[in-house]
């Protein structure tokens, strides 16, 4: 029987690993520190390393239906344990039991999704001189490096297609969240294969060491721009693959034709969840000068029935910032749009309390320039942008290094896809935000990444192609 408040251990080849040293893991609703997870040293992580390359040549030949259903199995495995998991991640990440849920079931949805993919074979020639087809093999050990927004969702993109190509993992949360991660890789042991899946967690330094460690063949990073730049600068000393999943700054344009009241509440939402700590939330909002007031207010008056407060309690809607130094660069942000004279319509006073609560802040229309439209906040500040013309409003949305997703919002479905199909992102939604499928990918363009997850593309990013031909006669 699993306990899910105590006794964090590493799993390395199937085993329970206690760690070299260990730290602390805080409460950020308390700020308290609650339990301590293992600091993996570097003679641990080559453990981890090496339990992955001895079990790669097995799992490379297990056929591939078989990795199908042991993939598909770990979707029960969190099902069966979703009370001990979510609380646990409540705990660790601060988000509320709701989230904590849907981020749990998320990642067991994933898994069962991701393993319906097939990987293609591809006849590239079938003439009397030759036969030849492409195929995708496995890589080897994937490295993969998850932040702590959704540890478990966004762990399981990696996991689930490395598994199902034939790789094995090793896996490392941030050092954040790295709790519930941990009892992921307990209660998976003696699910898969020993040494398929391993999961480490540790300091600052653990990342860069497997970004640099000779025995790990891909990384798979999800995290920050400006960290996704030094995984790939590390990377490409041995040349290691690389899939960057890295931050946003989604822009929402808002049409003069919309149902303020009925859109009101999915914008308020598609900018706030989990915090505004989602890579995909709305972090800009272009909204028409003709529907600007009666949008803002209400804005306003939905976000006034919006309880925020420690995940683990009845009705709360919304956690803290998950930790010090992403509250302190909400805090900047703030600070900084003050100091300027923007006017802030709602929020912007940050009490001097236990936890990292940010309260909900709308800027009202800072300058285009300003660091709150250009920076990507990961906190609950949304700068609201009145614009006059469509053209220019693209621009503005397009004119960002990052390009992650964006949405259009308009009555006028077919003139929103116009307007959709101009804006430089991975991924484009209309009257909505945030969908996302294991069968369609999911990726940024410029700065917000490189390569895809989900779908036959993401599933490819954990292979090499391999051209065979065959001679004939
Ligand atoms: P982060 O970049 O600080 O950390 C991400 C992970 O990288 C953590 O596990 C961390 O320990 C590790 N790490 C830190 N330095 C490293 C290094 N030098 N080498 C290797 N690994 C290192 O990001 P974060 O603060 O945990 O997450 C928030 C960011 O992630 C935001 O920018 C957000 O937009 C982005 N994000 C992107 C996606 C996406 O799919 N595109 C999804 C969620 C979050």
């Amino acid at each position: 029987m699993t306990t899910f408040d105590s006794d964090f251990t590493m799993t390395i080849g199937g085993k329970a690993v206690a760690g070299a040293a260990s730290f602390p893991v805080l409460n950020p609703a308390t700020e308290q520190a609650f339990a301590q997870a293992p600091d993996c040293s570097p003679e641990q992580l080559d453990q981890a390393v090496a339990a992955a390359r001895a079990a790669f040549p097995a799992w490379a030949v297990t056929p591939y239906a078989d990795r199908q259903k042991l993939v598909a199995s770990i979707a029960g495995v969190l099902a069966a344990n979703l009370d001990g998991l979510h609380r646990l991640l409540t705990r660790e990440q601060g988000k509320t039991h709701v989230n904590a849920q849907g981020d749990v079931m998320g990642g067991a949805h994933w898994c069962q999704q991701a393993a319906t993919l097939e990987l293609p074979v591809t006849v590239v020639e079938d003439t009397p001189e030759r036969y030849g087809e492409t195929r995708h093999v496995p890589i080897g050990v994937v490295g993969a490096i998850a932040p702590w927004n959704f540890p478990v969702i966004l762990a399981f993109f990696k996991v689930a297609p490395a598994l199902l190509a034939g790789n094995t993992v090793v896996l490392k949360p941030s050092p954040f969240t790295p709790l519930t991660t941990l009892k992921i890789g307990e209660i998976l042991r003696g699910v898969l294969p020993d040494g398929v899946l391993n999961v480490v967690t540790g300091g600052d330094m653990l990342g860069p060491w497997m970004t640099s460690h000779p025995g790990i063949d891909k990384i798979s990073f999800t995290g920050s721009t400006q960290t996704g730049r030094k995984v790939m600068a590390s990377a490409a000393a041995s040349l290691k693959r690389v899939t960057l999943e890295l931050g946003g700054n989604d822009a929402a344009i808002v049409l003069p034709d919309v149902d303020v009241a009925d859109v009101a509440e999915k914008l308020f939402w598609a900018a706030f969840g989990n915090t505004g700590q989602i890579c995909i939330a709305t972090k800009r909002m272009y909204v028409h000068k003709d529907i600007y007031e009666p949008l803002k207010a209400a804005l306003v008056d939905y976000a006034k029935t919006v309880k925020i407060g420690d995940g683990a309690e009845q009705g709360t809607q919304l956690g803290p910032i998950q930790n010090r130094p992403q509250y302190e660069r909400v805090l900047d942000l703030i600070a900084d749009a003050k100091a300027k004279g923007y006017d802030f319509i709602l929020g912007g006073d940050v009490a001097d309390a236990p936890g990292y609560f940010v309260p909900i802040s709308i800027i009202d229309n800072p300058p285009e320039g300003s660091r709150i439209v250009q920076e990507e906040q990961f906190g609950p500040v949304l700068p609201l942008l009145k614009f006059d013309n469509i053209e220019d409003a693209i621009s503005r949305a397009n004119a960002s290094e990052y390009g992650l997703g964006a949405s259009v919002w308009s009555a006028d479905t077919a003139k929103a896809l116009e307007i959709g199909s101009r804006l430089q992102t991975g991924t484009v939604w209309i009257n909505e935000t945030q969908h996302l499928s294991p069968l369609a990918a999911f990726g940024g363009h410029k700065q917000s990444g490189l390569g895809s997850e989900g779908a036959l593309e993401g599933l490819l990013e954990y292979t090499n192609a391999q051209t065979t031909f065959v001679k004939r006669g």
